[in-house]
């Protein structure tokens, strides 16, 4: 509820005549995920430049991610196949294959669940019982991101990439020959400016300002996330935890609670990283501190994880810590705010968005990585697409990161996870959802059960699983579109249905068209065509 930060007194992003040639094709400003994004714009034949603030590093904990979602970044050109090393075998039901120091996979996990139980902390509310999904391997794989980091900006720089670290770049002006972005001591030129300035990146502020008369808009939903590494798991280190919940809704508190834990083995054979998250929105009266959830982390923490490490069943938590049976290595929060209008349209010729700025992942995600990594060949060939055909205006940029009915859709299940202020909706309204839905998903099997984990909704599959929920439990579908409400559900039925027109296009127009605008004589409208395509393929979910 603090006053949002004043806007700064000149905007980043202005409009002015520049003369100069560019410098670069390229220039991507933030380089965690950045560094990937330039090396597969470079593996296209482009002079690409990197912006980093800070140092080009990658953080040092594990990023939690699917193989797939690894290897697209060698399909996309930002990595080699041999820099894909580490724990890559295949992991058996509760097996944990480790990879030695330095290299890519450090974690690889045979067991990941779902798991809804309303019973283990505080007074039962639903009364149903502990009840499990195991995953087919969504999120079971933890990347070391210094290490992939590092090993994309050696090749990146060996095949003649520039990066400038430690190097904050305090703005850009476009003009109609290239864009001049502005660095401490210099000004470089490029053709195209790419943002991956993150969740907080000043571009994508000031394009959601000027979308709302000036003033920076109110977030549509937050993530709020809390968690540790820590060791001392020894008694169970054998599978991760996807999404588990151990209590119904506060409602006092107007929040559900979930976990999310993963084996973290660059920490040591018991480490583990544990997460406890739960969705938001931005009512004013809102009483929520992420200090306050941390709290409720160190209280719930050893009712969730007596079965992994044995002092959590016989000793209070500080003690546990004090005496050295559990170890901390490090505390992690993150607010994570989403907002409906993601994608963000970009407001100016030659800018575009990747990462987390550019809001390609649903509201109900916090991982991001995977976002970049199934976007990366669709940006990339975007990305030279523009270039080759000087399609950098604004309104061929646009339909890069254009309507995605899939991810608008999932705003309804953000909504049914957000407990709203002084709302009467029952305390077991999450977990009975939840649990009925994952039972329908896996009755379904992996073809349904896996995308959906991923991130990825596709129209036929939610189909199904919404007929098979109406059919076992039809006395549910009357107050879930109750509590819902009905704007949200208007919306989201509109959403649903351009998902299934996505769908038909994809497969009845999607080839055609896209050879149909190699032949056209002006390639601004053949680039157009071909990202009306994408759209199609990916906002349907049919890219999977
Ligand atoms: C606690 C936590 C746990 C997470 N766990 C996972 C996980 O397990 N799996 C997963 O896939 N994702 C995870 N994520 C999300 C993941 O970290 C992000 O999605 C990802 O880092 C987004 O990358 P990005 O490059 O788009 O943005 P960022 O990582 O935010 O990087 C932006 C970069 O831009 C730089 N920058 C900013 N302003 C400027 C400027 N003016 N000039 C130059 N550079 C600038 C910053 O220094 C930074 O390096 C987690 C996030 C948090 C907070």
């Amino acid at each position: 509820r603090r006053p949002t930060a004043a806007s700064p007194a000149t905007p980043f992003v202005t409009e002015a005549s520049v003369e100069a040639e560019p410098d670069f094709d390229v220039v991507v400003l933030g380089g965690t995920l950045g560094i990937f994004a330039a090396s597969a714009f470079q593996a296209r034949g482009f002079k690409v430049c990197v912006i980093e603030r800070g140092p080009l590093a990658g953080r040092n904990q594990e990023w939690n991610l699917s193989l797939d979602e690894v290897r697209d970044l060698v399909d996309a050109g930002a990595l080699h196949a041999d820099d894909i090393d580490g724990a890559v075998g295949t992991p058996g039901k509760y097996e944990v294959l480790a990879g030695a120091d330095d290299t890519l996979v450090a974690s690889h996990f045979g067991s990941v669940r779902a798991g809804f139980n309303d019973q283990e902390h505080g007074a039962s509310g639903s009364g149903g019982a502990l009840q499990e999904v195991w995953l087919p391997s969504v999120l079971n794989v933890g990347v070391r991101p210094d290490v992939a980091v590092r090993r994309a900006r050696r090749r990146f720089e060996e095949q003649g990439g520039v990066v400038k670290e430690h190097t904050p770049c305090n703005g850009v002006v476009v003009g109609e020959k290239s864009a001049q972005v502005t660095l401490a001591e210099e000004v470089i030129t490029t053709r195209l400016v790419v943002d991956a300035m993150g969740n907080a990146s000043p571009v994508a502020r000031q394009c959601r300002r000027e979308a709302n008369d000036g003033a920076d808009p109110r977030p549509s939903g937050i993530c709020c996330v809390v968690g540790t590494s820590m060791a001392g798991f020894a008694k169970d280190n054998s599978y991760g935890d996807l999404i588990y919940t151990n209590e119904d809704t506060r409602i006092h508190q107007e929040r559900q609670y979930f976990w999310e834990a993963f084996p973290a083995m660059s920490l040591g054979e018991d480490a583990r990283t544990t997460y406890l998250f739960t969705y938001l929105d931005a009512d004013e009266m809102r009483q929520h501190t992420v200090e306050g959830q941390f709290e409720d982390y160190w209280r719930m923490l050893p009712t969730y994880q007596k079965h992994n490490a044995d002092c959590l069943n016989s000793k209070r938590i500080e003690d546990a810590l004090e005496d050295g049976d559990l170890i901390l290595k490090r505390c992690l929060y993150g607010l994570f705010p989403t907002y409906k209008d993601s994608p963000l349209p970009t407001r100016w010729d030659r800018v575009l968005a990747v990462g987390d700025a550019s809001g390609v992942q649903s509201p109900l995600s916090f991982g991001g990585f995977g976002a970049l990594t199934r976007h990366l060949g669709r940006v990339t060939d975007a990305v030279e697409d523009a270039l080759q055909n000087d399609a950098l205006d604004r309104a061929s940029l646009t339909l890069v990161n254009g309507y995605a009915p899939n991810i608008a859709a999932t705003w309804m299940f953000q909504k049914s996870f957000v407990h709203p202020v002084s709302s009467q909706r029952p305390a077991s309204f999450v977990n009975r959802l939840m649990r009925q839905n994952y039972v329908n998903m896996e009755d379904l099997g992996d073809d349904v059960l896996r995308p959906f984990n991923q991130d990825v909704v596709q129209p036929r599959a939610l189909l199904q699983v919404l007929g098979l929920a109406t059919l076992r439990d039809p006395l549910n579908i009357l107050p879930l579109c109750y509590w819902i409400g009905p704007q949200e559900l208007v919306e989201w039925l509109g959403h649903f249905g351009m998902m299934l027109l996505y769908d038909g296009a994809h497969h009845v127009l999607g080839k055609r068209v896209r050879a149909y605008s190699h032949r056209l004589p002006d390639q601004r409208q053949g680039f157009a065509l071909r990202r009306l395509a994408d759209a199609w393929e990916y906002g349907s979910g049919m890219d999977y």
